[in-house]
C-alpha cells in the first residue's frame, strides 16, 4: 500500500507541475503505473526524492537558431538540447527537426531514451534535442545553413564524453554529416562527438539501417518465442516513411513478409500486393532526393490512397508504427483487435497510447515497447562510436552480429522481469530492468 500512496501522491504533484506537458507527463505516468508491483516489494526504491531525480532533467538548454532563407531573409527557430540523466554514462539521444517540437515532446523523449539506452547496459545516459524547425519544402542549402547554426548555438554543451547527440525524425546522415563538421570546425577537434554520420564521414556500416532493421529482428524472436512461428509470408502494416519505416520494409521483403501499407502525415498508401525491391527503390527515392510525399508515390504506382487516415483500419497479421508519438488509439486498438492483430511492435517512441496498451494487453495480443523493439538504432550509435574510438572499421556481419547480441540480451531481460503466469507483460519487463539500473546508479552517486 505504502508504494501506491507514494506513487499516487508522486504522480498528482508532477500532474499539476506539468499541466502544459502532456507528453512529458505521458511518459512518466506510463513508465511509473507499469513497476508498480516491483515498488510495492522493494522498499529501497520507495522514495519521493528518486521519483523526482528520475523525472527532473539533469539540465536543459534552449538557444535561439537563426538561419537566412533562399530569398535572404533571417528565418528564426528555437533548438533545444535536453540531457536528462547522466548517472550511468554521458547523455545520449537523437535531435529530431519537425514542426511539432516542444519542451513537452523533448523531455518525454529525453525520459524515454533514459530506460531505453539503460536497458541495452551500455554505459551511456539518455537526452534529446532538436528544433521547431520543418524540413518540409526546404532547399539543401537552407537545410545546412539550420544545421550549421544549430550546431554554432549548441556546441559548447556537446562533447564526446559528455552528450552524443544522433539522428531522430527530420534528422538523417546528411544532416548529421552537416552538423558534426560545423562542430569539428568550431572546435578543431575531430574526436566523435555524434553518431549516424554517413560512411564518408566515418559513420558505421548499417548505422542508418540499424532501428529498422532491429525492429523487425525483434518481431521475429518474439513471433518465435511465443508463437513458434517466423515473420515469413505474413501480412504486416507499417505506419511512417521515414527512415525507421523504410528499413523495416526493406528488412520485411528479405525475410518474406508482406508489407501493405506506409503512411505519412497526409494519408496512407494501401497496397495489397505488398512491397518489393523496386517499390520500395521509389518510395526512397520519392522522400529523400525530391523530399515527396505518399501520395505522390501511390499516384505513380496507382495504388489505394486513405487522405488524413492511418493504416490500422486494414486487415493484417502484425502491426509495426514507424512514425511518431501517439498514432495508435484505444478507437484503433479496437478495430485492430477485431480484425485479428498477433502482435504490435512500437518502432518510433511512445507509438501506443495508455489505453490501447491495455486493450492489446486485455485480449492477450503480443505487445512489444519501442524500449526494446527500436533500440538498435542507439545500439548501433555506440558500435559507432566504438569503432571511431579505436579507429576501427567494422564491417557489416560484424556490427549486425553485435547488435543481434544487444538486442536478444534486453529481450531476455524483459522476458525476465515481465513474465506472469506464464505470459510476459514486456512494457514491465522492460521498465523494471532499466528503472533498476538507472535507480541504482542515482543512489550510490548520492543527492548531487
Ligand atoms: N533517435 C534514436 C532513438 O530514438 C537514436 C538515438 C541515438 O542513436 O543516440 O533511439
Amino acid at each position: 500500500m505504502k508504494s501506491f500512496a507514494l506513487l499516487t501522491k508522486f504522480l498528482n504533484t508532477f500532474e499539476l507541475n506539468h499541466k502544459d506537458q502532456p507528453e512529458f507527463f505521458q511518459s512518466v505516468q506510463e513508465f511509473f503505473s507499469s513497476i508498480l508491483p516491483f515498488l510495492y516489494d522493494h522498499s529501497k526504491y520507495q522514495d519521493i526524492s528518486l521519483l523526482k531525480r528520475l523525472t527532473e532533467p539533469e539540465r536543459i538548454i534552449q538557444f535561439r537558431v537563426c538561419w537566412i532563407d533562399d530569398s535572404g531573409k533571417t528565418q528564426i527557430n528555437t533548438g533545444w538540447r535536453v540531457q536528462f540523466n547522466s548517472s550511468i554514462g554521458p547523455f545520449k539521444g537523437g535531435i529530431r527537426f519537425h514542426e511539432s517540437v516542444n519542451i513537452s515532446v523533448l523531455k518525454f523523449l529525453g525520459f524515454e531514451q533514459t530506460f531505453k539506452n539503460a536497458l541495452t547496459n551500455f554505459p551511456i545516459g539518455g537526452g534529446k534535442g532538436g528544433s521547431n524547425f520543418s524540413i518540409k519544402k526546404k532547399s539543401k542549402v537552407e537545410i545546412e545553413r539550420f544545421c550549421q547554426s544549430f550546431i554554432l548555438n549548441s556546441y559548447k554543451y556537446l562533447g564526446a564524453n559528455t552528450d552524443i547527440p544522433a539522428g531522430d525524425i527530420g534528422v538523417g546522415y546528411s544532416e548529421i554529416d552537416l552538423m558534426a563538421g560545423m562542430m569539428r570546425k568550431i572546435c578543431g577537434d575531430s574526436s566523435c562527438v555524434f553518431t549516424g554520420k554517413s560512411l564518408f564521414s566515418s559513420g558505421s556500416q548499417l548505422r542508418e539501417e540499424s532501428t529498422g532493421y532491429g525492429v523487425i529482428y525483434l518481431t521475429e524472436l518474439a513471433l518465435n518465442y511465443h508463437h513458434n512461428e517466423s515473420i515469413n509470408k505474413k501480412k504486416v502494416l507499417i505506419s511512417g516513411s521515414g527512415n525507421v519505416a523504410i528499413h523495416a520494409i526493406e528488412k520485411c521483403i528479405q525475410m518474406g513478409a508482406r508489407v501493405i501499407t506506409a503512411s505519412d502525415s497526409d494519408g496512407t498508401v494501401v497496397d495489397l500486393e505488398g512491397f518489393n525491391i523496386e517499390k520500395l527503390n521509389r518510395l526512397k527515392f520519392i522522400k529523400k532526393e525530391l523530399n515527396g510525399r505518399i501520395q505522390q508515390y501511390s499516384e505513380e504506382f496507382g495504388l489505394i490512397y486513405l487522405k488524413d487516415k492511418s493504416p490500422w483500419s486494414i486487415s493484417a497479421d502484425i502491426a509495426i508504427p514507424c512514425a511518431t508519438q501517439n498514432e495508435i488509439n484505444e478507437v484503433d486498438a479496437e478495430i485492430m483487435i477485431k480484425n485479428n492483430i498477433k502482435i504490435v511492435v512500437e518502432g518510433s517512441n511512445m507509438p501506443v497510447t495508455k489505453k490501447a496498451i491495455q486493450l492489446f494487453q486485455n485480449y492477450d495480443i503480443l505487445f512489444i515497447p519501442g524500449k526494446i523493439a527500436n533500440s538498435g538504432g542507439v545500439i548501433v550509435s555506440v558500435l559507432e562510436k566504438i569503432q571511431n574510438s579505436t579507429y576501427s572499421v567494422w564491417n557489416k556481419n560484424k556490427v549486425e552480429k553485435e547488435m543481434k547480441k544487444v538486442m536478444k540480451n534486453s529481450y531476455r531481460t524483459s522476458i525476465k522481469y515481465g513474465e506472469e503466469k506464464k505470459k510476459v507483460n514486456y512494457v514491465r519487463g522492460a521498465n523494471i530492468a532499466s528503472f533498476v539500473k538507472v535507480a541504482d546508479a542515482v543512489i550510490s552517486q548520492g543527492s548531487i
